[in-house]
């Protein structure tokens, strides 16, 4: 470690305690992803079909489905106006994998309505790029330098890239309230299905939670070490 020097670093302690948080959340969700995969929906559409359904009831006719290649890799393309649906979810029947086009839909529609978040999410993007690059380098250069307004500015830009970590966080669970409720009115799920794609939904908004808990306990590290240093000098 960089400051090893000055002894054991205790506030690296926080790092790890983000870092258990975000793999227990992301062992969760794909225990609840394998666990619902295996449960076929009964009006048996695929992913890709209740996409489809879903978007086209809601009055878009722009957006594409394509498949794409992997695990978890499903996500919604604002830009290019594409949904696009991986290997488990494009061409199965399961309420997991319906669950999980349902959710992209619901990022389509937010982008179609104008939902806030979702804007400010997008504009924070080079703000959050811009932070969580720099953050930690002007940070390390003001603790060799000693360097106050050094240390205050690395701060600074980490909170940025924590800020957009705040705001996915209304976007994801308002992208799953929308899925659960385009489901259940286009008929695509029945009531008990409803309660299982919910499980998984639920799961994945919680790696969200878990990332941001995880940052902040970094910002409270840097908080702790630019101190420190304060009262070194
Ligand atoms: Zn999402």
């Amino acid at each position: 470690m960089f400051w090893g020097y000055y002894g054991f670093d205790s506030t690296y302690l926080l790092v790890l305690i983000g870092l258990v948080l975000c793999v227990a959340a992301s062992a969760k969700v794909k225990s609840a992803f394998a666990k619902y995969s295996r449960v076929r929906s009964r009006s048996g559409m695929t992913g890709a079909q209740a996409a489809d359904m879903i978007l086209k009831r809601s009055g878009i006719y722009d957006v594409r489905i394509e498949h794409v290649r992997g695990d978890m890799t499903d996500h919604y393309d604002p830009r290019s106006k594409t949904l696009r649906l991986s290997d488990t979810v494009y061409g199965s029947s399961s309420v997991a994998a319906v669950g999980v086009a349902a959710h992209e839909c619901g990022h389509a529609l937010q982008h179609a309505r104008g939902y806030a978040p979702l804007s400010i999410r997008t504009a924070l993007v080079p703000v959050a790029n811009f932070g969580s690059s720099l953050a930690w380098p002007i940070f390390i250069a003001g603790l060799i330098f000693s360097f106050g307004p050094l240390l205050s500015l690395g701060i600074v830009l980490f909170m940025a890239a924590v800020l957009f970590q705040v705001v996915t966080l209304p976007v994801e669970f308002n992208a799953s309230s929308r899925a659960l409720k385009l489901l259940q009115s286009n008929g695509i799920l029945y009531e008990d299905e409803i309660r299982d794609t919910r499980k998984v939904l639920s799961a994945a908004a919680l790696t969200y939670v878990a990332s941001v808990a995880a940052s902040l306990l970094q910002l409270l590290r840097l908080i702790i070490l630019a101190g420190g240093r304060r009262h070194d000098d």
